[in-house]
């Protein structure tokens, strides 16, 4: 059974389709990119699927729970991180990871965040507010809130989109340990080709609210006869109707 699956879900705004009716599966274990350009409907899908947006149509299990009508169950194994949504910044990191984890009744919870403190070195922040910190420092805060429950499904919209390539590269290693160790699968959206080339098992093209393209990031952009992933985003984003016809 997926950890996640998306069946024929739909979103419009007005006049506008951001989504529309998109089928997809994250299973245990892996680790899928959603991609596309700005507009294409990325963070419409993952608002669904965290439940904070409610589709016109489809639907969306979580572990084979139907997040509508067992939205409690289905919550607590999944977890989120998004560059633009950073932590209470008046609470200290340690208050932060104390009250998430006490919303997802994580045990031994603090036994559970002294070991991410040391995971994403953030020991030395424990009693520094939030808002006091770093953009990359706030994004490692997020990422260790994000695994404190042990997430069976991980959302991370752009996690590492404010970090310095050292720092991104570890939170990579971190995310690809988390997946391959415990029960987890992840879906991850990212601008950075590069970063998707290396982390990603598969990837899914979304374009104007359709996925357009599917497949390994390894083997895609050969297949449509682009040099590189990058090359065949910019194709994406450009001419994608030049895409459906290969
Ligand atoms: P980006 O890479 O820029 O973050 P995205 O792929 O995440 O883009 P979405 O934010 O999902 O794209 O937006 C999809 C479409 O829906 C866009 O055309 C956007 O303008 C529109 N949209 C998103 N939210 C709303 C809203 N609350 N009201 C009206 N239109 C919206």
């Amino acid at each position: 059974m997926p950890i996640l699956s998306v069946i024929e879900l739909r979103k419009t705004y007005g006049d506008i389709i951001a989504v529309d009716n998109i089928s997809f599966n994250v299973a245990k274990n892996e680790i899928v990119g959603l991609l596309g350009p700005n507009g294409a409907g990325k963070t419409t899908t993952i608002n669904m699927i965290l439940g904070v947006l409610e589709p016109d149509s489809g639907g969306i299990t979580i572990d084979g729970l139907d997040i509508f009508s067992r939205r409690s169950q289905a919550v607590s194994r999944t977890n989120f991180s998004a560059s633009y949504t950073p932590l209470p910044g008046n609470l200290t990191v340690l208050q932060n990871l104390m009250i998430f984890g006490r919303l997802y009744s994580v045990k031994n919870l603090s036994k559970r965040i002294e070991e991410l403190l040391i995971y994403f070195d953030l020991a030395k922040f424990r009693n520094t507010k939030c808002g006091l910190l770093s953009s990359g420092e706030q994004t490692r805060v997020s990422l260790a809130k994000s695994i404190l429950n042990s997430p069976h499904l991980l959302l991370l919209d752009e996690p590492t989109a404010s970090l310095d390539p050292a720092t991104a590269s570890e939170v990579r290693l971190k995310i690809k340990e988390f997946v391959a160790k415990g029960e987890g699968g992840v879906l991850w959206t990212s601008h950075n080709m590069y970063e998707v080339e290396e982390i990603c098992g598969r990837v899914l093209f979304l374009s104007h609210g359709k996925i357009l393209l599917e497949g390994n990031p390894k083997t895609l952009p050969q297949e449509y006869g682009k040099k590189t992933l990058e090359e065949l985003f910019i194709t994406v984003a450009r001419e994608p109707l030049t895409l459906r016809e290969n």
